[in-house]
C-alpha cells in the first residue's frame, strides 16, 4: 500500500531567510493576481481561457521584462506552482466544488511550493533542509520523515514560518484492529460511540470568543496601517491561530483513536455545507429561527465535522479499516426494537421506546442506529471480496462512498 504523508515542521530561519521569504511569497502572489487579472479580461473580450503552458510561456515574459524584474529573484518552480493552483481554482469552480478563485492578499495565505524533489535536500541527521535560492534552513525537529520527499510548501502564520514536507512510502497492507463501531455527531456531545463512549464539545472558538471580540474592537479603535493597529491586527491573529491549533490537536487525537481502536466506522453522511447554510436565508425567502439557527451554524462549524469524517476516512484507511457513510434518517427517534415514534424521545437527551421501554442516552441510541445501518449497508461487501482503503493512498473515487450500493 502506498501512503503519503505529510510532515510538518517550523523553521528557524536566519533574518535573510525570512526576507527572502516574504519576498518569495509575495512574487507568487503576483504571479498569480496577474494570471487570475488576465483571465479575467481575456474571459470579458470573449477570448479563449489561457492554459498552464501558456501561462508559464507569459511568466517567462513577466520575468524579463523591465517592469517587474525583480520576478526574477525569486525561485521559477515555485511561481510556475501558482499557475497550476489558479487552473486547479477554475477546474474547481467549474466542477461546482469551490466558488470562483479571488485576488490573493497579503498575509492571507503565505505559501509557497517546491514540486522538484531533485531540488530538495533532507538532512536529517542536523535538521536542515535545503531550498533552491533559500539555501540551507534549520528545522525544529519533532519527529523523523518518513519516506522519499515529493515536495514541500513554506507557510507563514502569526509570523513563524513553516515546512509542510509531502513524502511518499510503501508499507504492507495493515490489518485493521477492533471490530464496528457507529458514530452519532451532536451539539452536546461531540460524538457519541455506540459502545457508550464519548467525545464531550471542545467549542474551541467559543471559548475564545469573548477574548477575540476584545481584540477586534481593540483593533477598529486604531488608525489603520499605524504601528499600534500592527500589533492589535498581530493580536487578532494570534487568537485565531490559537483556536486553530487547539481544534486540530482535538480532532487529530479523537480521529486517531477511534480508527486504530475500529476496522469499520459507521458515520451519518451530514452535509455540514447545507446545514451551516446562511440561517438568514435570501431577499425572496427569509430564513426562520434566525438568531437560533446562526447560533447552531457557528457550533457546527466550530466543532469541525467535516474535518473530523475527512481524518476518520483517510486514518481508517492507513490502519486497514474504512468508514462507511449511511444517510440520516429518523436515528434520533427509532428504538433498536425498530419503532419509530416521536414520543421515544421525551427529552433531548433522553431516549425511552414507548413500545418496548428501552431506556438509553438519546446519543448512544442514535449511534447504534447509525451502526445498523451502515452493517445493511455493507451485508453486500462483507460476504463478497472487501475493497481496498482509498483514502490516503492514491484514490479515484471517495473512500466514504465505497459502501454506497
Ligand atoms: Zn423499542
Amino acid at each position: 500500500m502506498q501512503r503519503l504523508q505529510a510532515f510538518k515542521y517550523e523553521l528557524m530561519p536566519d533574518g535573510g531567510q525570512q526576507r527572502q521569504m516574504r519576498r518569495f511569497a509575495g512574487s507568487c502572489r503576483f504571479v498569480f493576481n496577474k494570471a487570475l487579472a488576465l483571465q479575467k479580461t481575456r474571459h470579458a473580450q470573449g477570448e479563449k481561457k489561457l492554459g498552464y503552458a501558456g501561462l508559464c510561456k507569459l511568466l517567462t515574459e513577466w520575468r524579463n521584462s523591465a517592469e517587474t524584474p525583480w520576478l526574477k529573484d525569486a525561485p521559477t518552480h515555485p511561481l510556475q506552482q501558482m499557475l497550476k493552483d489558479l487552473e486547479r481554482a477554475y477546474a474547481n469552480f467549474f466542477a461546482k466544488r469551490a466558488d470562483f478563485p479571488r485576488f490573493k492578499k497579503k498575509g492571507q495565505q503565505d505559501r509557497f511550493r517546491y514540486p522538484d524533489p531533485k531540488q530538495i535536500k533532507l538532512d536529517q541527521a542536523n535538521f536542515r533542509l535545503f531550498l533552491p535560492k533559500l539555501g540551507w534552513l534549520r528545522l525544529r525537529h519533532s519527529r523523523d520523515v518518513l519516506g522519499t520527499v515529493k515536495n514541500v510548501t513554506l507557510s507563514q502564520s502569526c509570523g513563524k514560518w513553516f515546512v509542510s514536507i509531502q513524502t511518499e512510502r510503501e508499507l504492507e497492507q495493515p490489518l485493521p484492529h477492533g471490530g464496528a463501531v457507529g458514530i452519532d455527531m451532536g451539539v452536546a456531545r461531540f460524538a457519541t460511540l455506540s459502545d457508550g463512549t464519548f467525545y464531550a464539545p471542545l467549542n474551541s472558538f467559543k471559548r475564545h470568543e469573548a477574548a477575540l471580540r476584545r481584540a477586534s474592537q481593540a483593533m477598529s479603535r486604531k488608525t489603520k496601517f499605524s504601528n499600534n493597529w500592527k500589533k492589535a491586527q498581530a493580536r487578532v491573529q494570534r487568537i485565531h491561530s490559537r483556536i486553530g491549533n487547539a481544534r486540530r490537536d482535538y480532532l487529530h487525537k479523537a480521529t486517531t483513536t477511534i480508527s486504530q481502536n475500529h476496522a469499520m466506522v459507521c458515520i451519518e453522511d451530514l452535509q455540514v455545507r447545507n446545514m451551516s447554510r446562511s440561517a438568514a436565508g435570501s431577499s425572496e425567502q427569509p430564513g426562520k429561527q434566525v438568531r437560533a439557527k446562526s447560533g447552531l451554524n457557528k457550533t457546527i462549524l466550530d466543532q469541525g465535522w467535516a474535518e473530523f469524517r475527512r481524518q476518520l476516512d483517510y486514518k481508517l484507511a492507513w490502519n486497514g479499516g474504512h468508514l462507511i457513510a449511511v444517510p440520516p434518517r429518523n436515528t434520533s427517534r427509532t428504538c433498536p426494537c425498530g419503532h419509530v415514534s416521536a414520543d421515544n424521545r421525551p427529552t433531548q437527551a433522553r431516549f425511552r421506546c414507548v413500545e418496548c421501554g428501552f431506556e438509553e442516552n438519546a446519543d448512544v441510541v442514535g449511534a447504534i442506529n447509525v451502526l445498523r445501518a451502515g452493517h445493511a449497508r455493507c451485508a453486500c461487501e462483507v460476504s463478497g471480496e472487501v475493497r481496498p482503503p482509498a483514502a490516503g493512498t492514491r484514490r479515484s473515487d471517495s473512500g466514504a462512498a465505497q459502501c454506497r450500493a
